[in-house]
């Protein structure tokens, strides 16, 4: 099939939701991926932060394969030690008490939304439901989480948005506390601000939230979707703050290119969600679940998470010297490029065309490298990057 039958059958076939860049993705091997028509690339995006370990990483393409052969699906009517397995690592790993398994981010964020809800209305009984997020915020695209979302460009046509959110500056503790009434039941943060623009929250900041929180019994919430899973070069953004949030929700790269979402708890709300409140008929598929044991094996094996970090220590020191460049910010392989001049998005298209994927986030160019990717193949990406920048 021809790129221009593609491109019509996608136009007759899919509701036009997504702008899309003009390749078609056939396949995929470490870092690197083939187009439709035989031309490479560099994936400094990784499926916008999903394929943690790249593409077809053999340990990983082998335990999908195995479990798909051995059980695909089973009902969450029935115990699985695929899925107990993951859970168990899962909340290790993050320090966390217990996991809910979901399929997306939005969703592990609903779960986070209602277990803060049911906490606070178990405890306090009506009327203490709102929770304060974030000016410029995105914690995704179902309604709750829309309305959970700090931008007013997500704030349209799909009136009645719910009720319950209110938005307090982000980094300005005195306008969190002045927002914060006797109804609120929790806060709902990302470290670093992904869709918004690459923004890290100053480490202060997120400490004196958490200390708000504490003396208020109000549940903090750390939407970790995009930042979790190593993506800043440790396995959750808020240790480098050293806070411990009461919720953390992830997704992204949590199934190293599979769909999942994971909304986990402290002791604290531990037994909130009880039986019949909450469920998901694919949440902890089993070959998800065997996929995500192996990203949480290699993402712990010795020196992965400071291999993560050193890179992205690398190729900000790298761009931060290129023409056009004026800040590079972010954490770990999580990273936003300011420009100078000319705008994201052609510049984007112009890597594109020279072999290179990246990603934008408002104005901003935005790096979600595989975690995994070789210092070749970042110097490939980095050599297309200059000359376009030298270009735009
Ligand atoms: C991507 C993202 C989401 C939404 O995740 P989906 O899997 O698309 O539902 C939520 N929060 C943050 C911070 C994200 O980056």
């Amino acid at each position: 099939m021809s790129f221009s039958d593609i491109v019509r059958d996608e136009h007759a076939a899919l509701m036009q939701t997504y702008s899309r860049f003009d390749i078609a993705v056939e396949s995929g091997r470490e870092a690197t991926l083939t187009d439709t028509e035989g031309k490479t690339y560099i994936d400094f995006g990784s499926g916008i932060g999903v394929n943690s370990l790249g593409y077809a990483d053999p340990d990983w393409v082998a335990a999908v394969q195995k479990q798909a052969a051995t059980l695909a699906h089973i009902s969450n009517l029935y115990y699985n030690g695929v899925q107990i397995s993951f859970a168990k690592r899962l909340c290790e790993v993050a320090g966390m008490a217990r996991v809910f398994l979901g399929n997306s981010g939005a969703e592990a964020n609903e779960c986070a939304i209602k277990l803060a809800r049911k906490y606070s209305f178990d405890k306090y009984g009506e009327g203490r439901s709102t929770i304060i997020s974030l000016q410029n915020s995105f914690h995704g695209r179902t309604l709750a989480t829309l309305s959970a979302t700090g931008q007013d460009s997500f704030h349209q046509y799909f009136f009645p948005f719910m009720e319950g959110f209110v938005f307090a500056k982000a980094g300005d503790i005195d306008d969190l506390r002045s927002k914060a009434g006797g109804d609120v039941c929790a806060v709902m943060l990302e470290c670093v601000q992904g869709e918004g623009g690459v923004i890290p929250l100053e480490s202060s900041y997120l400490r004196a939230v958490r200390a708000f929180c504490d003396q208020r019994d109000i549940l903090l919430i750390v939407d970790e979707v995009q930042t979790g899973v190593g993506r800043t070069g440790r396995f959750l953004a808020c240790e480098y703050s050293g806070i411990k949030p009461d919720i953390v929700t992830m997704a992204k790269g949590l199934g190293g290119g599979l769909p999942i979402g994971a909304c986990l708890c402290n002791e604290k709300p531990a037994d909130v969600l009880s039986a019949g409140t909450h469920g998901s008929t694919f949440g902890g598929n089993p070959i998800v679940c065997a996929g995500g044991n192996v990203v949480l094996k290699k993402l712990t094996s010795d020196g992965f998470m400071e291999q993560v970090a050193e890179k992205g220590g690398y190729m900000r020191e790298r761009l931060a010297s290129m023409p056009n460049v004026r800040e590079v910010r972010g954490l770990g392989m999580m990273l936003g490029i300011v420009l100078e001049k000319g705008e994201a998005k052609p510049a984007a298209q112009e890597c594109l065309k020279n072999g290179l994927l990246v990603l934008t986030a408002k104005t901003l160019l935005r790096l979600l490298p595989p975690l995994t990717i070789t210092y070749d193949e970042i110097d490939k990406g980095l050599l297309i990057m200059e000359a376009v920048l030298k270009g735009v």
